[in-house]
């Protein structure tokens, strides 16, 4: 298989199967329980914890443990709605479903929710922010890069308009963990997860600034300094912690790399087969790629390709399967016709010059066979 689907999940590494194997195994102990056996797992999650503190350049008291992305970004605009003054959320209209999704539950609740547009580069422009923020703003989420696009975000400038009216600012930086720094300095909580950069499925981090104000989600026992229940998964936390160092230590290298294939992918794309284009502006993450292609239907085509044994998606794994057009593509402004048509790529590091050409190749006739010429 040629896999080219790296946003929405990465293999794990082999050097973090070997870091949690001991916490699978011999101690496999409650973090919580006081004896040896606990202590032992406790240890494991105490220094994975402080490893990723230094890594994102912040104290280990400021991060809380999730299952996911997901659960932090419902945590964060949850949790500071119900912990904070004000009744009125924004939400860039690019963000991924577990923003969009809580922010639509919060309007239930009596919320006012206003969803940001981008460019038509995809770009939020912390302009627009601003003039969204309101007297009772309680809550902003703009993501570092887009999923679907990988466009980069303006992050600090968004951060500056939100710190100045005293609005939370939740940045999810999913896709820019291990690839990009993660701007603890620009918000006030951040959210990554492990499985998108070569650690184990299920497990997140989010990044909470010390002071701010926030609720908990999930309650039950004192885990998380009594802000999430739930037995903590200490060889999950620990594959996390692996994979993040190992990503940001070789993040300057693996981008080049992927940075490189992309590139000379697109090119090739771009023009070797008439009717595509590239969907996103020129500030992308290294390894996305997301492009349209005049005649085709994006689902048929993901599905002939993975007929022939590469895998891509047509947009975020959540909304691929359910057939739904992209919230992204459609919120950039782009014509229906490029939004249905839209594939995106995305490259890894073990990817090689070989599998771009065989993909190019196979691509060509697809879409060939799609457009019946
Ligand atoms: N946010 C972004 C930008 C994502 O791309 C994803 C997953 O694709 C998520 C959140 C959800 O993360 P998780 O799969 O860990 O719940």
């Amino acid at each position: 298989m040629i896999y080219l689907d790296h946003a929405s999940t990465t293999p794990l590494d082999g050097e973090v199967l070997e870091a949690m194997m001991p916490y699978l195994k011999d101690n496999f102990g409650n973090p919580s329980s006081q004896h040896g056996a606990g202590r032992a797992a406790a240890l494991g999650v105490l220094s994975a914890r402080d490893k990723m503190a230094a890594l994102a350049g912040c104290k280990a008291e400021e991060l809380f443990f999730t299952s996911g992305g997901t659960e932090a970004g419902n945590w964060a605009l949850k949790g500071a709605c119900a912990a904070n003054r004000g009744r009125h959320i924004i939400v860039s209209a690019i963000e991924h479903p577990a923003l969009i999704e809580s922010a639509r539950d919060m309007q239930k609740f009596g919320y006012e929710a206003t969803f940001v547009n981008p460019d038509k580069n995809g770009v939020i422009r912390a302009e627009d922010i601003e003039s969204a923020i309101r007297a009772d703003t309680v809550f902003c989420a703009v993501m570092a890069a887009n999923n679907e696009t990988g466009v980069i975000q303006p992050v600090e400038k968004i951060g500056e308009a939100c710190a100045a009216r005293g609005v939370f600012y939740y940045c999810d930086c999913v896709q820019t963990a291990g690839v990009l720094p993660l701007p603890v300095k620009a918000c006030t909580a951040l959210g990554f997860s492990s499985h998108k950069f070569y650690g184990p499925k299920g497990f997140g981090v989010l990044y909470i600034k010390e002071g701010a104000r926030i609720a908990r989600l999930i309650s039950g026992g004192n885990q998380e300094r009594g802000l999430r229940g739930g037995t903590t998964n200490a060889a999950a936390a620990v594959g996390c912690a692996a994979a993040l160092e190992s990503a940001v230590k070789g993040a300057d290298e693996n981008n080049k790399k992927i940075k490189a294939l992309r590139d000379g992918f697109v090119e090739r794309v771009l023009a070797e087969i008439k009717g595509s284009y590239l969907n996103g502006g020129e500030n992308r993450l290294p390894a996305t790629a997301n492009i349209s292609f005049d005649g085709c239907d994006g689902e048929n085509l993901v599905f002939l390709l993975d007929l022939q044994g590469i895998a891509v998606s047509t947009g975020s794994a959540c909304s691929a399967g359910a057939a739904a057009k992209s919230h992204v593509l459609t919120a950039m402004g782009l014509p229906e016709g490029r939004v249905k048509s839209a594939v995106r790529f995305t490259f890894g590091k073990q990817n090689t010059e070989d599998e771009v050409r065989k993909t190019v190749a196979v691509l060509k006739k697809s879409v060939k066979k799609i457009r019946g010429c």
